[in-house]
């Protein structure tokens, strides 16, 4: 097999060339990293099933219309995606509040909002991606007042969607993140389409009569049983690997 060019090493994911012009691969590792890379590990089979977790989210929100850079899994840890020109601007949709944003406003954890709340944070691994409103990521040129438009408006589908999905499966979806891309079609034109992950790395998923966790706020929080939570959910979804956690283990790159 010909050598693939390493693009780039991320926090949970590397990116290779594609087979075809304009595509990636993404390879999902077991790394994970929290507070701005203050606390790092590993959990086992992370990757195995959030390539999976993110597949079917993908998946199910092409089916209804959300643009993404999904094309599809290639084996247990990898799936090519078109590449794009990723906007650096993590958007973030709030159901309930959680995490330092109840702490910023001193509202209890598990409280849920009036209404779902979006904020931006500049992607920068330097500035612990602060949060930014329109008028930055204006200013300095990040996104254009319609790409923001764009942005807010398939977040807010993709949380609609996602959260009735999830709650099919006995989970809340309590707030997640997500990033965006430029797609330029052949024919010149410039669409915005979801790209990166979405997983239980980017999502806070509480049970729905627990509130149990099932998220990497277990990993952040020492919680325990992190493995289990990321398998607790591809198995909800059904969508656990065949042969169980014990494929968990399978080999790591197989084209
Ligand atoms: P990071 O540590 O930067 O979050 P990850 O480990 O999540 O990185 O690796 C994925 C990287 O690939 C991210 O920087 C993300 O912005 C980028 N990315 C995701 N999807 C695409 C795509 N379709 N085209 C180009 N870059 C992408
Ligand atoms: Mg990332």
């Amino acid at each position: 097999m010909a050598r693939r060019r390493q693009i780039y090493e991320g926090k949970a994911k590397i990116l290779y060339q594609g087979p075809e012009p304009g595509t990636l691969v993404q390879y999902f590792k077991d790394d994970v990293t929290a507070f701005n890379h203050k606390k790092t590990g590993t959990i086992t089979g992370k990757g195995v099933l959030n390539n999976r977790i993110s597949e079917y989210f993908m998946l199910r929100l092409a089916e209804i219309g959300v643009p993404t850079h999904f094309v599809r899994r290639l084996n247990m840890r990898e799936q090519l995606v078109r590449e794009v020109e990723i906007i650096p601007v993590v958007v973030t949709v709030r159901n309930v509040a959680a995490g330092p944003f109840a702490e910023r406003f001193g509202i209890n954890e598990g409280t849920p909002l009036p209404r779902s709340i979006v904020e931006f944070y500049y992607k920068s691994n330097e500035l612990s991606d602060p949060m930014v409103s329109e008028e930055h990521i204006t200013a300095f040129g990040w996104a254009t007042p319609q790409d923001i438009d764009d942005m807010l408006a398939l977040a807010l589908r993709i949380n609609d969607f996602l959260s009735g999905l999830l709650q099919g499966v006995a989970l809340k979806l309590i707030d997640f993140q997500v990033e965006f891309g430029r797609l330029y079609e052949e024919s010149g034109e410039m669409r915005i389409v979801l790209a990166d992950e979405i997983s239980p790395d980017s999502c806070r998923l509480w049970d729905v009569d627990s509130n149990e966790k099932l998220d990497k706020d277990r990993f952040r929080q020492d919680l325990g049983r992190v493995e289990e939570a990321y398998q607790e959910v591809a198995r909800r979804l059904g969508i656990l690997p065949e042969g169980g956690p014990a494929d968990l283990q399978g080999p790591e790159t197989v084209q």
